[in-house]
């Protein structure tokens, strides 16, 4: 089936008919990987459409901007405003945001000062891994890809070259019947999903592993943090080997694409009783419940369009 995409995009400082927002094909993002990004999910709730932490996202896309040394030549506050502006064009009909800002064209060198050119995309995501897995949860398994070593590839940056890594789990794990691929750091150790997070719980405390263990510190990680140590529930963030995986009670993935997807088996181990439990689902309603209205928005993070 064809991809049906939106009408408008936001490009170099203008909102334009999604088939005029094209890059030169010797763009040097596109040989080298030399983008930054991110991902940003809509809601609707009860007081009307929102962003979800729009100014936390596009802080953290300067930050990738800053670990790659690429000028990005727009502030924070207009990059937010595009983001609104191409909400609004597309008649609010889309629920995710893809900023990105990327090496453009004006030398091949590894080296060459090209200028930095600047999208905001956006599109209808729906449930990234499929429909009733936030329900029912998935199956998973463990990559034989490892996430980058320390000081190889900064895996606290979101940026293009990243997702080659992401990619060679996402695909393998998918070739092999599986819902989602679980990657280990360069040392053995746990590291995270394809695109998500990883949240274990042992007798009912959340452990969950640390941005030393090669993954980007995920804004739905610290949405997560933030709720369960409001409501009562200890987090642990710390190194876990692999087996770890199979031994907890509870086990989910998460990020802006998977939200909060509990996982029900890894590497054909049943997790726990093979159903989300109980962390896991008052996490859940705590999470979804800032859309609904149930959690209050402590933190000011539900952002009006
Ligand atoms: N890890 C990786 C590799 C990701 O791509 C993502 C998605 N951006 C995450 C974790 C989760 O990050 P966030 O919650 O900020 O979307």
């Amino acid at each position: 089936m064809a991809q049906k995409y939106p009408e408008w995009i936001w490009h170099n400082g203008k909102i334009k008919p999604w088939a005029e927002a094209t890059t030169h094909v010797m763009s040097h993002a596109l040989h080298y990987g030399s983008s930054v990004f991110e991902g940003i999910r809509c809601y609707d709730t009860p007081d009307g459409p929102v962003i979800f932490r729009l100014n936390d996202h596009n802080k953290r896309l300067f930050a990738s901007a800053k670990i790659y040394d690429m000028a990005i030549p727009y502030g924070l506050d207009e990059i937010n405003a595009a983001c609104r502006e191409v909400i609004k064009a597309n008649d609010y009909t889309t629920d995710y945001l893809r900023p990105v800002a990327y090496r453009g064209l004006g030398g091949f060198g590894l080296s060459a000062d090209t200028p930095t050119d600047v999208a905001v995309a956006t599109w209808k995501m729906g449930q990234y891994l499929g429909a009733e897995v936030l329900e029912a949860g998935i199956d998973a398994c463990v990559s034989s890809w490892q996430r980058f070593a320390p000081n190889t590839i900064p895996a606290g940056a979101k940026a293009g070259g990243n997702y080659l890594s992401g990619q060679l789990v996402a695909r393998e794990a998918r070739r092999l019947g599986f819902g989602e691929g679980i990657a280990l750091a360069s040392t053995g150790l746990l590291s995270e999903g394809a695109g998500e997070n990883l949240f274990l719980v042992f007798d009912g405390a959340l452990h969950t592993t640390p941005v030393s263990a090669a993954l980007l510190n995920g804004l739905t990680r610290n949405t997560i943090i933030t709720l369960a140590r409001d409501n009562g529930i200890e987090v642990i963030e710390r190194d876990l080997p692999r087996e770890y995986l199979y031994l907890c009670d509870e086990l989910f993935m998460c990020g802006t694409a998977a939200e909060l997807t509990p996982i029900r088996s890894v590497d054909a181990r049943q997790v726990g009783t093979g159903k989300p439990g109980p962390v896991t689902r008052k996490l859940q309603d705590l999470f979804f419940g800032l859309f609904n209205g149930k959690t209050p928005d402590k933190y000011g993070w539900l952002e009006r369009v």
